[in-house]
Parts: structure tokens; sequence; C-alpha cells
């Protein structure tokens, strides 16, 4: 892929690329790589040039969005380092968690969004959100369990938490000499909720926002 750096007096430095794939010229704001406008390889780069001085709004919009992603974020994370971290991490381990308690997904996805730690559609599919590399892993365990409940009950009644209840004093249990795990101990005894394992780490993981 031939590229060349284009400097817009607005936007500042912009990553023109030709790509023998693409068929029309696009521009995507990366959090990390900045903007890069990449035009089909028979088209001028004037063209992609044209094509950004014309989008510049919404570049500087995406921009902007981007920067404030990126400065919830502790110094030398981004997301993309957050998403890459998260497709090593997440996946094997809710494949295990799945395999030990009998569940069977069709696909997981790993997701960035500000809405939700992550979702369970009809079809079995699973969507974790990069963000939760930024929570202690019992929390992140509570959300893959919280997931795979949702494989049997999709609403959020007595039975899935019942169940999801099951699951997460089974998974303590097995965590019991870790430290992380044990920080949540006195949080756990002193609830006086009816599930107070999910109760708690469901507070707990309300005191992170995805971003
Ligand atoms: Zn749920």
């Amino acid at each position: 892929m031939k590229e060349k750096v284009h400097i817009d007096p607005v936007i500042g430095e912009v990553r023109l690329r030709k790509s023998a794939r693409s068929r029309r010229i696009s521009i995507r704001v990366h959090p990390r790589h900045g903007v890069v406008v990449t035009v089909p390889s028979y088209v001028a780069y004037a063209m992609g040039v044209t094509f950004l001085e014309s989008r510049r709004e919404w570049v500087l919009a995406a921009l902007e969005r981007a920067n404030a992603r990126n400065a919830d974020l502790p110094e030398g994370e981004d997301i993309e380092s957050l998403r890459a971290k998260a497709k090593a991490a997440l996946p094997p381990r809710l494949a295990e968690f799945a395999a030990r308690y009998g569940f069977i997904y069709h696909r997981v996805t790993i997701k960035h969004n500000t809405s939700n730690w992550g979702s369970c559609s009809s079809k079995g599919n699973i969507n974790l959100n990069l963000n939760l590399m930024r929570v202690p892993v019992p929390l992140q365990d509570y959300i893959l369990l919280h997931e795979l409940t949702h494989l049997r009950h999709p609403d959020h009644g007595p039975a899935f938490h019942t169940e999801l209840e099951r699951l997460l004093a089974d998974h303590i249990a097995q965590n019991a000499e870790d430290e992380t795990f044990q920080s949540f101990f006195p949080a756990i005894r002193a609830s006086r909720a009816r599930y107070p394992i999910s109760h708690t780490l469901e507070n707990e993981i309300r005191k992170y926002r995805p971003v």
C-alpha cells in the first residue's frame, strides 16, 4: 500500500493511502494513527485531498470525540491497545468458563462502545467491551459469566439471578486465594441483598465507566 503525508491547514497531518482493494474514497479517524484518507489506486491523491476538505467538519468532530475518549484513559493507553489486550485476554477466558459451566455460544466479538460492558444476542453471539481491560479481573469475570447466563435466561428475572449467583459462588471459591478476588469479600459478606455476589460486583463495576 502506497502512502503520502498531507498537511491540512486546519486538521494538521493526514495520511493519504492508495489501496488496490478500495473502490471509493474513505476517511478514517484512527485513535492512534490519526486521520487516514484511503483512495483507490487508480485515483489521484489530489482527489483524496479534495474529499478530505469537503468533510473537514466531520473529521474535526470525530477527532474531538476520539481525544475525549483517550483523555479518560491512563497515560500510554489508548483504545487500540485496549482492543489488542481485550482480544488476547477475554475470548479464551469466555471459552474456558463456557466449557466449565456447560454453555455453548456462537461467536464472541470485542466491541468498543460507551453504553454497556457486554451483551448477548438471541442468536447466541456475545459482545464484550474492550473497556473491560480497565476494570479488575473479578469484575471482568462477572460480566463474562453474566453474558453466558443470558444464553439460558435472556431476561434479568429470578431464574437468571439464581443461576448467575450459583456460577459466581463457584468461581469465587475457585479463586479464594487470589488477592484481587479477596478484596471484594468484605463487601460481599456485608451485602444484605438476595444475590449478594452479583449485587456487590454489579455495584463495583458501576464505579467504572466505559469510555
Ligand atoms: Zn444482563
